[in-house]
């Protein structure tokens, strides 16, 4: 018996094999394809002659933590403990799963949002527990009050993913005082918050659970150096929680994978000197920009998209098909790859939407949108 009889090949992977079968430009799984800054390569080829090839401590090493821990005192005035409080892991779906592994027990109850990224659900079904998926509004922001229906004492965990992929929706003040107004009547209520796009925002800024108080002691923190830095194959992220929920985490952290690879580790604690995080948002705002300006003529009608480097789109103006079937279509028809948002719900509910990562060169971003616009 499976025990994720749910579970199939991911969209991202589907669709991607289908965009490289028809030689479509692929803006469906998101990763961009312009170059890697040049100072992070060049920290790599010195590096590989180095004395950097073994395995590192099994929480990271230990001056990429010190780096971290200065990056989150600079971005959010929050000062952690990196021995006790961080863990380096391989992306943030390792923080991920890894975290829930080992907070979430048999029969507890998570709170997932709907739509969400795909990677919250298998970890909570493998450790015996129930995601309870409760929907967002309409325009995409959280919906407190049901939220709050949906806690009980059986609840653990609430996953909050800010900015939100797929919807590039972010959490306001108003957002986080509604939680602390949760969270202050469920006392075991954990969250965990998956903020890989922390640096991608646009007009409006970035609130982190760092700058939280009410947050600190029972937030796990997950994020990911693959978005901040275009390195997504890198594969490598961090976790920081407090140390009682983050001794746990360690614990599973030992035996899923030790320590994660040691170059990348290396690079990105040299990296971190240089390389200015805060500056992303300022980029990908140019780049969302370009893409909707490009689009502006064509019949599909584009969400506001307020962070994260996702565009949604409604076709409702061109086929009355379901948004999987759409995408297939348009990668077969029309050489253009995208993410049907069905694929993001629950009940894998048709809206006729699909998501564009628009983390692509402005050729890419061009070539795509002269397709689209012929449609
Ligand atoms: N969370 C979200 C919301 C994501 O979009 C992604 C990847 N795109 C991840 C987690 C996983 O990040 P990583 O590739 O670092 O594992
Ligand atoms: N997070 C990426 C996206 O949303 C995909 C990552 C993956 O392929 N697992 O497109």
């Amino acid at each position: 018996m499976s025990k994720l009889s749910n579970v199939t090949t991911s969209i991202f992977t589907v669709m991607s094999k289908m965009a490289a079968e028809y030689n479509a430009i692929n803006l469906s799984q998101g990763f961009p394809n312009f170059p890697v800054d040049e100072r992070l390569t060049d920290i790599v080829a010195r590096l590989s002659k180095e004395d950097v090839h073994q395995y590192t401590p099994m929480a990271g090493y230990p001056l990429l933590m010190n780096k971290i821990a200065a990056l989150t005192q600079s971005s959010y005035k929050r000062t952690i403990k990196p021995d006790l409080e961080l863990l380096v892991t391989a992306g943030a779906t390792q923080g991920i799963f890894t975290s829930i592994l080992a907070l979430v027990k048999e029969n507890d109850e998570v709170i997932i949002l709907d739509p969400s990224y795909d990677s919250y659900e298998s970890p909570v079904l493998l450790c015996k527990a129930k995601p309870v998926r409760v929907p967002l509004n309409d325009d995409y922001t959280p919906n407190w009050e049901t939220i709050e229906k949906a806690c009980s004492a059986k609840s653990r965990m609430i996953i909050i993913n800010n900015p939100h992929n797929p919807t590039g929706k972010i959490l306001n003040e108003a957002d986080f005082l509604q939680l602390e107004k949760i969270l202050s009547k469920y006392p075991d209520i954990i969250v965990l918050s998956d903020e890989v796009y922390e640096y991608i925002t646009f007009e409006e800024k970035h609130i982190s659970a760092h700058t939280k108080s009410f947050l600190l002691d029972r937030c796990i923190m997950v994020s990911s150096f693959g978005k901040s830095f275009h390195i997504t194959g890198w594969k490598i992220g961090y976790t920081i929680a407090p140390e009682y929920l983050m001794k746990e985490i360690k614990k599973v952290h030992q035996f899923l994978v030790f320590s994660v690879n040691s170059i990348s580790q290396f690079a990105i604690s040299e990296y971190l000197d240089v390389v200015d995080a805060n500056l992303l948002g300022k980029f990908y705002q140019e780049k969302r920009d370009y893409f909707q300006k490009l689009l502006k003529n064509s019949k599909f009608e584009l969400k506001p998209c307020e962070g994260t480097y996702f565009q949604v789109a409604s076709y409702a103006n061109i086929s009355d098909e379901d948004d999987v079937t759409f995408c297939k279509n348009l990668i077969i028809n029309h050489g253009v790859a995208a993410i049907p948002i069905s694929t993001f719900y629950s009940d894998h509910k048709d809206q006729k939407l699909i998501r564009f990562c628009f983390a692509k060169d402005d050729f890419t971003l061009e070539s795509a949108a002269k397709k689209l616009c012929d449609i």
